[in-house]
């Protein structure tokens, strides 16, 4: 593993809405090659006791043993959307998490992963997918 290939690169991302109403989402703000390290999603290591009364809804479970809140301001990386049909992907190497492009993204994309089918059945499917994907079946 090169170490280089972990170090978020100094990317323009912004955080903004897609429209007026919607939820914030992270954009990127220049072209990013495919396969870049995009950004880190960081946060504070949770206790044991914490990941069950934890309310944040920015918990980001890496394995059995680690979750991480991530809902402090300076992680822009938490405005990143879920969707069926990702322009990114999570790594997590050695207990952190990193977005990383999964194809070419233009600027002015948001930015996207796929957020897992347990999270997916449990917190997106009930509100109605807003992906990409599932908005054209619609
Ligand atoms: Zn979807």
């Amino acid at each position: 593993m090169s170490k280089s290939k972990y170090q978020p690169g100094n990317f323009k991302l912004k955080v903004k809405r897609a429209t007026p109403g919607a939820g914030l989402g992270l954009y990127a703000d220049q072209d990013l090659p495919k396969g870049v390290c995009i950004i880190e999603y960081f946060g504070r290591t949770l206790s044991l006791a914490e990941e069950y009364t934890s309310r944040s809804k920015y918990l980001f479970e890496i394995n059995s043993k680690k979750t991480i809140d991530g809902g402090t301001r300076a992680n822009i990386a938490r405005y990143i959307n879920h969707s069926c049909r990702p322009n990114a992907e999570v790594e997590i190497i050695k207990g952190r998490v990193f977005i990383m492009a999964k194809r070419f993204i233009k600027a002015g994309e948001e930015i996207a992963y796929d957020y897992g089918k347990e999270y997916w059945n449990e917190h997106i499917k009930p509100l109605g997918c807003r992906c990409v994907k599932c908005g054209e079946k619609k």
